[in-house]
């Protein structure tokens, strides 16, 4: 493995920064009090070809891989994980199942308006009555005719409140366990899809957060998104390359909280002297420094594997458990350098902190990538 970023990367590395810097970094506090995102933003990442960044050029995406999505999502959730979230759900989840399981027709249809921004995309797998053990899922969709009837419920679905383009997994035979599971493309203003209020949420207050009712929501048969009864397999495609995403916006956010607390500790004096002249913030800052590199070289790690296609289930696991359980740690730790200051609003360290639990949770909690790992142990 190269560990060198090539020019092309670096002058996307660029790129990402100085739009992050400008449009991101000086609002997103705003929108973390706002619980909201706006809608320019997205235009605007749009423009960059942000929102098309999993999706192939000729369907009107930049057709990136996962190593230049893991250097866009890191310079994202350097000032802003709700924002990297968005992006995370509408491209690395919603618009990547699209890449797995759709077919020509299909990815004709919808990618170009989802990389153009026109609409966002969500991905619901999740649903109230389970999260990790997401194969006990029991939303049906039946066929009905020319088209199939969806019923149930799925919760904590980032993007719906303002997603065009929803792929939604549902049982497609009573038998239990995943070889049942379907996925389905379904429109926003489809009669039958009920959208939930937004979650007032502990973190990533700007990406929105919905409950979908699906009540006899009829969808045409040809919106069925891959082979029936493949849905579940293919979310879990879609999830190992999602885990790689949730690790390098673990990364940024953990670079957010070791950047700030660096510099309010060379300007903070305590004892007659800067913090960062006092060994122990030394050595705090030191400890933070390292693992944001250990968790950036596991993400690329992963993310080379996936782009050459190889299987790297394990590796995105690895990469998401510790880069997720890094950024929390730093935030917190960076919140502790800042002293009072940290403990408010004043400073983005707390934010980043309350961003960065998600990264234990959503797409495969800490837990369940520790399962993940053990089981590839025994293998062994
Ligand atoms: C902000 C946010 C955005 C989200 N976005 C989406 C989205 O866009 N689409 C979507 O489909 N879902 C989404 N989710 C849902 C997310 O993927 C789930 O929350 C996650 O999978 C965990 O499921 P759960 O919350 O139901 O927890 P549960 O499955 O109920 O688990 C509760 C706790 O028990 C632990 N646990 C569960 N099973 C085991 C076990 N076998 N051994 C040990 N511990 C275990 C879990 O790790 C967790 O700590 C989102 C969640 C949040 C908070």
């Amino acid at each position: 493995m190269d560990y060198e970023l090539s020019d092309d990367l670096i002058a996307l590395q660029d790129v990402a920064r100085k739009f992050a810097a400008e449009h991101i970094a000086p609002y997103a506090r705003q929108w973390d009090r706002e619980a909201s995102i706006p809608r320019e933003l997205i235009g605007k990442l749009a423009e960059l070809g942000f929102m098309g960044i999993f999706i192939p050029e000729e369907y009107g995406g930049c057709g990136f891989g996962d190593l230049e999505a893991t250097v866009i999502m890191e310079e994202i959730a350097r000032h802003c994980g709700a924002t990297a979230l968005m992006l995370d759900a509408h491209g690395a989840l919603c618009c990547a199942h699209f890449m797995v399981g759709a077919s020509e027709e299909q990815k004709k249809k919808y990618l170009p308006g989802l990389a153009s921004g026109e609409h966002m995309g969500a991905w619901a797998l999740s649903e109230p009555d389970c999260g990790s053990d997401a194969a006990a899922l029991t939303s049906t969709a039946e066929l009905d005719g020319d088209t199939w009837v969806l019923n149930g419920a799925k919760h904590w679905i980032t993007n719906g409140h303002h997603a065009g383009v929803f792929v939604i997994m549902a049982r497609t035979t009573p038998e239990g366990g995943p070889k049942g599971i379907s996925a389905f493309i379904v429109e926003r203003d489809t009669p039958g899809l009920i959208i939930g209020p937004k979650e007032d949420k502990f973190g990533m207050r700007g990406s929105d957060t919905v409950g979908l009712t699906l009540e006899n929501l009829r969808v045409p048969k040809e919106n069925l998104c891959g082979e029936p009864g493949h849905g579940f397999l293919d979310a879990m495609r879609v999830l190992e390359r999602g885990r790689i995403t949730v690790a390098a916006m673990s990364t940024g956010l953990g670079r957010g909280a070791l950047e700030e607390a660096l510099a309010y500790a060379k300007e903070r004096k305590a004892f007659g002297k800067p913090l960062f002249e006092h060994q122990m913030i030394q050595f705090k800052l030191a400890d933070i420094a390292t693992e944001v590199e250990s968790a950036r070289l596991l993400t690329r790690r992963a993310a080379v594997l996936s782009d050459a296609g190889k299987d790297c289930n394990y590796e995105a696991s690895v990469a998401k458990l510790f880069a997720g359980e890094m950024a929390t740690k730093a935030g917190l730790e960076a919140i502790q350098i800042h002293g009072a200051m940290g403990y408010t609003k004043e400073v983005p360290v707390e934010r980043y902190m309350r961003d960065a639990k998600l990264c234990e949770i959503g797409e495969g909690s800490n837990e369940v990538q520790r399962i993940i790992i053990a089981r590839r142990l025994l293998e062994l």
